[in-house]
């Protein structure tokens, strides 16, 4: 079923508020071969809607979900802090829920296998869910059951007639859904009575409070308050009973549902109510809390062209670190192009011998750093800055110093 153009993708309510317009970007995952760099490049709309009704902050899909994460250039498991923290959710989960070898547990956009292959270790029976046909075969390689699909109430069913699951893990997917109704509505068919469902995603209580405008891009089509969640999931029969923040993307939660007829559904959370206090704290909970991104949006973007100006006109080489979506948004919506930045290093082998989209900066191999010798390192994915900071400590040998530009522009040791 297509989707209404500009109504809201939960309550149907028209949007006619901005809550902030980037202009025309590229995709933030099309990376360019060098024969690419030739041809016309396709620019496409990254203005983001809040809606009056329920205050869900959305943009509307530009390019069909399919033609995005059908061949997908993301692996999990290039990153070892996100590793450390899937092995560490697992281990939890087992020990809240007392999983076991009759347990059955179901990772939607499990991507990899980087988490289910901890339940695989535990001997707990599990089921990866993802759409990505390349990535879906790297997780079987690795001995963890994927079906390539996806999740939605069609899934849900067919799944479901097989074993209803004890456990549901999403992270990081919630955003990246266009029909998040369907998507809710294949929870409450997949999920065995007292089930658990664990969501993580990037609380826009983080988003806007950090200027973090770059965790915008086109594959994200919600940003999510739990205030607005809450009634997502009320809507299709489920119930959150519990949250946590968590430090991963910048600031996210995991919030954990229920069935609305479990007793867990009933009983009074303390994470939820101070969580509720401080989204209604920074006005998420009305529609005045959305307003004033865009020229906090100016001053980060100054910023970092003030700092290339600089670096220019002293002589400076800048580099960076980290050849992610948000560092695209973030290089495209400042105007930043090849020159500027010497070079963008990525551990990825897919993205190395490839060109950033828009900016035209070239993805090279972490040892090309180390022979080239920047002045400056930018870090673009801000959120793992700890682990790049430790991967590249031998810059500070030639005196090169890190540079991060949100929430504003730092430059340090
Ligand atoms: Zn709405």
């Amino acid at each position: 079923m297509p989707m209404e153009a500009n109504n809201c993708r939960f309550c149907r309510t028209p949007l006619n508020r901005v809550f902030l317009d980037l202009g025309r970007t590229p995709l933030a995952n099309s990376y360019l071969s060098a024969a690419q760099l030739e041809k016309p490049e396709p620019v496409y709309p990254l203005k983001v809607h809040v809606c009056e009704s329920c205050l869900l902050v959305q943009a509307q899909p530009v390019v069909p979900a399919e033609d995005i994460f059908s061949d997908y250039a993301y692996f999990s498991s290039f990153s070892s802090t996100w590793l450390d923290h899937a092995a560490r959710y697992c281990a939890d989960m087992r020990d809240r829920l007392g999983l076991t070898p009759d347990s059955f547990v179901v990772e939607i956009a499990s991507n990899d296998g980087y988490l289910l292959k901890n339940f695989v270790a535990a001997g707990i029976p599990c089921l990866g869910v993802e759409p990505a046909a390349n990535v879906a075969a790297e997780a079987v390689r690795q001995g963890v059951p994927t079906e390539v699909a996806f999740f939605g109430a069609e899934t849900a069913t067919r799944l479901g007639a097989n074993r209803l699951a004890n456990l549901m893990a999403a992270n990081n997917v919630l955003a990246h859904v266009p029909d998040l109704n369907d998507f809710v509505a294949g929870f409450k068919i997949s999920l065995a009575p007292g089930g658990t469902v664990t969501v993580e995603f990037p609380h826009i209580l983080e988003l806007i409070r950090d200027v973090q405008f770059d965790t915008i891009y086109h594959e994200h089509y919600s940003y999510f308050s739990l205030y607005t969640l809450e009634k997502v999931f009320a809507a299709h029969g489920l119930c959150l009973f519990d949250a946590q923040r968590l430090p991963t993307h910048g600031g996210s939660l995991r919030i954990f549902v229920c069935h609305d007829d479990d007793a867990r559904a009933e009983a009074a959370n303390a994470n939820l109510a101070d969580l509720r206090a401080a989204e209604n704290a920074a006005g998420l909970d009305r529609i005045e809390g959305y307003d004033g991104m865009t020229s906090r949006v100016d001053a980060v973007v100054s910023g970092l062209n003030a700092f290339l100006s600089q670096a220019a006109a002293d002589g400076k080489r800048v580099a960076a670190w980290g050849a992610a979506a948000k560092g695209n948004t973030l290089l495209n919506v400042a105007g930043v192009k090849a020159g500027q930045i010497d070079f963008v290093v990525d551990r990825n082998p897919a993205k190395q011998g490839h060109y950033l989209p828009g900016s035209h900066i070239p993805v090279v191999t972490p040892e090309t750093l180390f022979g080239e010798k920047p002045d400056y390192l930018l870090i673009l994915p801000w959120n793992l800055a700890g682990e790049i900071r430790a991967e590249a400590a031998d810059i500070r040998q030639w005196g090169g110093r890190f540079v991060t530009a949100i929430p504003d522009l730092r430059i340090r040791d």
